[in-house]
């Protein structure tokens, strides 16, 4: 078969997977997206995450070919998911309900994505003989974007996301690596131009600069990868997201091409219509057994419930609406410290704005039981918090 004919019969079977894009690059990544990654790891961007911070898989990141001995080419892989029926404004105003991102509506992208490129795979031995291969779906130090757009499916915007001219940017990516030689496709050519709306519209400023995102700052990070106690100057630009973030993605122009909420036909995932826009009082009311239950085969697993349940307070602090301040006072005596310090954190906040004065003596009674360190300061800044407002 020649080049150009093993490529469309590839492209052909991976769309038969579920892959809207498939296209083909060397495992090598450019000098600049390597110097670009270690110059965020140098500045600390990636908060937590430590692991991307790890030398030895620093150093596999920066040199894909690492990832597979005598790898000759990468198959880079989108599959497509169904974009949020909801703009900006609309999910914003939905202050009794939670913002949760697109892509996990339904089920979790990994497993799914993982079965299908294993199955791709098997295709290609029995098209091109039997090759060393390895699949990878996000969890390996892989420069998924940079390979991306290396092979052309498309280039990497200004908020580090990959854009399709047709397709947008909802799609997740994976890659299979082969010592398989097939002839690479051509770079994408960027088409940010001039344009800064991901920039303009990020409610924490986490793109610091076109193409450079900290971590530390971004809704996606705090609510999902970091699980400790949000840091105060951010949760009230977290406003009502709960599971990651959209903005970004929702606003750029290359989007509008995608279609709002144009449920995909065949979208893999499964998105379950009560992940849209989940009610925040449900969601504070879950336990672990029903958390478990709800978010089944679901990546919003990743966070548990203790993690879940923190965001939605901070979501319930930031709403304005007076009466969820029973429904926090309820888990004020949970067994999760995260979850009472950012309980009680969204009660000072809400008390504040509705002159609840009287809430300082629940906060109180709180106070005189609470053995953890981070949920007794918590506890002293909401009461200074609650008295400064009611002087
Ligand atoms: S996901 Fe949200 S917080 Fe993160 S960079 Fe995009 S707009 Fe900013
Ligand atoms: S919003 Fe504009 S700058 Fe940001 S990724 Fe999209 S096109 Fe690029």
């Amino acid at each position: 078969m020649r080049n150009q004919e093993v490529k469309a019969t590839i492209r052909a079977k991976a769309v038969q997977h579920g892959f809207a894009l498939c296209c083909v690059t060397r495992p090598q990544a450019g000098r600049m997206h390597a110097d670009a990654l270690q110059g965020w790891v140098d500045a600390g961007m990636q908060g937590d995450m430590g692991w991307m911070a790890e030398k030895s898989r620093l150093q596999r990141r920066m040199n894909p070919s690492s990832m597979l001995t005598e790898a000759s080419s990468v198959i880079t892989l989108a599959m497509r998911y169904t974009p949020p029926a909801y703009d900006l404004a609309e999910a914003s105003a939905a202050t009794v309900r939670g913002v949760v991102s697109a892509y996990a509506h339904g089920d979790d992208y990994h497993e799914v994505m993982k079965k299908r490129l294993k199955a791709l795979a098997a295709d290609l031995d029995a098209l091109l003989g039997k090759h060393d291969q390895r699949v990878f779906v996000d969890t390996a130090p892989v420069l998924e974007h940079a390979l991306a757009e290396s092979a052309g499916l498309g280039w990497q915007g200004k908020h580090t996301l990959t854009i399709h001219r047709q397709l947008g940017s909802w799609f997740l990516l994976g890659e299979i690596f082969t010592t398989a030689v097939i002839e690479p496709d051509a770079p994408a050519v960027n088409h940010c131009g001039s344009c800064s709306a991901c920039i303009d519209v990020c409610p924490t400023a986490a793109i610091i600069a076109p193409y450079v995102v900290d971590a530390r700052l971004c809704i996606s990070y705090l609510t999902i990868e970091f699980d400790g106690f949000i840091p105060h100057a951010l949760r009230s630009l977290m406003g009502n997201r709960i599971y990651g973030c959209d903005d970004c993605q929702l606003v750029c122009p290359w989007n509008e091409h995608a279609g709002k909420g144009a449920a995909l036909e065949d979208d893999l995932l499964k998105p379950r219509g009560e992940n849209h826009l989940p009610d925040l009082v449900s969601m504070l009311q879950l336990d672990e057994g029903s958390f478990r239950l709800h978010f089944r085969k679901s990546p919003v697993r990743r966070t548990g419930r203790r993690g879940l349940l923190r965001n939605v307070c901070i979501a319930m602090g930031n709403s304005g609406d007076a009466g969820f301040i029973p429904h926090l006072t309820a888990v004020l005596a949970d067994a999760e410290p995260l979850i009472r310090g950012h309980a009680v954190w969204a009660i000072g906040q809400l008390a504040s704005q509705e002159n609840r004065a009287d809430m300082l003596d629940v906060i109180v009674r709180m106070n005189a039981a609470e053995k953890n360190d981070a949920v007794r300061e918590e506890i002293s800044l909401t009461m200074q918090h609650i008295r400064m407002n009611d002087d």
